[in-house]
């Protein structure tokens, strides 16, 4: 069972209850995919960081064939690296980035997580690329209240511990 999301609370549409949506920002682009997906992780990789604008993007994997546009094809533009003759699409009027098609792999589609809103049937317990990670990702440290800034919290820089002998000399 691994990799299972617990309770799957997905959004559906009526219709096709065994498909989840997701869409971009300003929501020209639709896509759907057949629940659940095959499999989800987190990218770390230069190219998909620069892609997302963001420190990592995190995927949900399917099948091309369990894959849809739904609404706003004539939307998508597409980027192609030449290099890696990878492609990535996203929508030309607000920038989100639709899903990415590798070379190596024309039977599969990738999506953003983050443009579901709803359960995919997969959590991303999966890292690529973990030897690219920055050093400026917030992993969860602890942060408190910022003076003076309602609704801001921040990470307090460490104190520096005084170097004390061990106890036992
Ligand atoms: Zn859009």
């Amino acid at each position: 069972m691994t990799g299972k999301e617990k309770s799957p609370a997905r959004q559906s549409t009526e219709d096709e209850p065994d498909r989840v949506p997701a869409q971009c920002l300003c929501g020209a682009v639709r896509l759907d995919i057949q629940y659940p997906a095959f499999w989800a992780w987190h990218d770390h990789s230069k190219a998909s960081r620069l892609a997302h604008g963001a420190a990592y993007a995190t995927y949900v994997g399917t099948w091309r064939k369990r894959f849809r546009i739904v609404k706003g094809a004539r939307s998508i533009a597409r980027f192609e690296d030449k290099e890696t003759g990878n492609a990535r699409n996203f929508c030309r009027r607000c920038g989100t980035p639709v899903y990415y098609e590798r070379k190596s792999a024309p039977k599969w589609v990738n999506i953003p997580r983050a443009l579901f809103q709803g359960r995919t049937g997969r959590q991303p317990l999966y890292h690529l690329n973990i030897g690219e990670l920055q050093d400026w990702i917030y992993i969860g440290a602890t942060l408190g209240p910022l003076k003076g800034y309602p609704g801001v919290v921040w990470e307090r820089p460490k104190r520096k511990k005084r170097r004390e002998p061990p106890a036992m000399f």
